[in-house]
């Protein structure tokens, strides 16, 4: 079951994390507000961060991680997908899924 601050919390993740992918470009400390904002109102009222958004968060200089901007992705050895952050360089590494 979903409570309804959980409810709330997401929205404005999602809603902060749009906000921040349109300012990277126009004005990346900006954006970096966006995505520290996310990650408080996840401390706050410990509430976990959607996966789909947390996998695309910065977690060293806190830029969201945006295809082709701020993100390279690579697939290893058919096994493991590396993500890694352009602008400070901080990898973040997924296992793929078996079968
Ligand atoms: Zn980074």
């Amino acid at each position: 079951m979903v409570g309804k601050v959980e409810k709330i919390c997401r929205e404005r993740m999602r809603i902060l994390f749009k906000l921040a992918s349109e300012e990277l470009p126009r004005n990346p400390s900006r954006s970096r507000r966006y995505v520290e904002l996310i990650k408080r109102i996840s401390t706050k009222n410990r509430v976990r961060i959607p996966k789909d958004i947390k996998s695309f968060l910065c977690k060293q200089c806190n830029l969201p991680l945006i295809p082709l901007k701020t993100l390279k992705v690579r697939i290893k050895k058919r096994k493991y997908v590396i993500y890694r952050c352009l602008n400070c360089g901080a990898c973040r590494r997924f296992q793929l899924m078996k079968g």
